[in-house]
């Protein structure tokens, strides 16, 4: 016998519309991710990827961090149909499996096959009985011993393990992430790519004010988020003057109001160069000054796009709970100064006027200082993170 990697696709399969698309788009992302030898087959129910034995665990670990899959199975291949020796391959198959109940669910690809899947499961079921000390439960077994009878060759397989569920990356089009040093906003950015949208990154910096390893610590978020979004570009704004512009002439209160607005100007204009069609950032209701609905709406008014806050109704310990999840908490509490935190006043206003914001606006030149902050952009292509092969086998 060998073995095959099967997928299955959860919610994918509901997108009936769309599912060619889906489907293609996820065989891609596949492909793109795997940097050795392989073949991936798939129709509506499932996709089959094939790779060398030695290859096998780091395609699951791959497969781990991909959207779009509801389930990882190892599935084996055996060249016979013969009744005898499928039963000794299921025996085989089971053999270091700990389990008390189990049924058996037989299908067959080829319906000329001369025993009914029925009699087939009666068959390999009572083989199993006599040989392990077992029942059988047919509405909740612990183990489901799968056999699929094709035309030349009968596939194998037990239980597999949880995909991430999600859609393909790319089959929801683009966004751009404001990715700080925080917890919040690599939350924002996997929840985002959870639904299938390919994101870029976009950090505003403050040299000398913020450091290079502040800069550092951004990076390693993103080459983190790029286990699940690969191929991921980081824009990085150098935001020293538009911010030393605003300190020197902006009331205290209102600095971070303003700097808020300067920032999503430029993320909108990077976006729309790059067919970004929404902005997602790590906004949390209540959170901080900035965060209060009155300020995210003077805050929000400075844009057209449309401004995806995945955490925005998340308590603290929920995103908490995901960063730990994903691997971004313990990056994101290292402890360098944000551009944020570098000029917060002690009491910024909570409930800013846009009438104020558009008085206080005019007193820099803050168009010429976007453009060039737009114009000395870096763009970094992030390499994304070593994944940790486990052995799951
Ligand atoms: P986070 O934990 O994500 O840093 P926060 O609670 O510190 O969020 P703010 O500093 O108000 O909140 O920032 C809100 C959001 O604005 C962030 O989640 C992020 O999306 C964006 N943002 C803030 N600072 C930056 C920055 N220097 N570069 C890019 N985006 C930023
Ligand atoms: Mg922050």
């Amino acid at each position: 016998m060998h073995k095959t990697i099967i997928i299955k696709y959860g919610e994918l399969s509901t997108k009936k519309a769309n599912i060619n698309f889906f489907l293609k788009t996820l065989k891609d992302n596949i492909h793109n991710s795997l940097t050795y030898q392989h073949t991936i087959t798939y129709d509506y129910g499932r996709m089959f990827i094939d790779v060398a034995e030695e290859n096998i665990n780091s395609t699951i670990d791959i497969l781990k961090h991909t959207f779009g899959i509801h389930e990882i199975i190892i599935g084996f291949i055996g060249e016979s149909r013969e009744l005898e020796n499928i039963e000794k391959n299921v025996i085989a198959l089971i053999k270091d499996h700990e389990f008390s109940t189990f049924k058996v669910e037989t299908k067959r690809s080829d319906k000329s096959y001369p025993i009914n899947s029925m009699e087939m499961n009666n068959k390999l079921g009572g083989v199993i009985l006599k040989n392990r000390n077992v029942s059988v439960d047919v509405h909740n077994p612990e183990l489901i011993v799968h056999v699929e009878i094709r035309k030349d060759a009968t596939l194998y397989y037990l239980n597999g393990i949880a995909g991430l569920g999600g859609y393909p990356v790319g089959t929801l089009g683009k966004g751009l992430l404001m990715l700080s040093g925080g917890i919040d906003s690599p939350v924002a950015g996997y929840l985002t790519i959870k639904r299938g949208v390919k994101l870029s990154a976009l950090y505003f910096e403050s040299p000398p004010h913020t450091s290079e390893m502040a800069k550092e610590k951004v990076i390693k978020l993103a080459r983190v988020l790029a286990k699940y979004n690969p191929n991921m570009n980081l824009y990085v704004i150098n935001f020293t003057k538009i911010q030393e512009a605003i300190l020197k002439n902006i009331p205290y209160e209102y600095l971070i109001t303003i700097m808020r607005r300067m920032m999503y100007r430029i993320a909108e204009a990077i976006a729309k160069k790059e067919n970004s069609k929404i902005i997602v950032n790590g906004e949390s209701i209540g959170q901080v000054a900035s965060q209060t609905l009155t300020s995210m709406s003077v805050i929000n008014a400075v844009v057209n796009m449309p401004v995806i806050r995945p955490v925005a109704c998340f308590d603290k310990l929920e995103i908490i709970d995901i960063a730990n999840k994903i691997g971004t908490f313990d990056i994101s509490t290292l402890p360098y100064e944000d551009c944020c935190t570098v000029f917060v006043p002690e009491h910024p206003v909570i409930n800013p006027e846009i009438s104020k914001c558009i008085e206080y606006e005019k007193l820099i030149p803050y168009e010429e200082l976007i453009a060039e902050a737009i114009k000395n952009k870096e763009i970094i292509k992030i390499k994304e993170e070593e994944k940790k092969f486990e052995d799951i086998l």
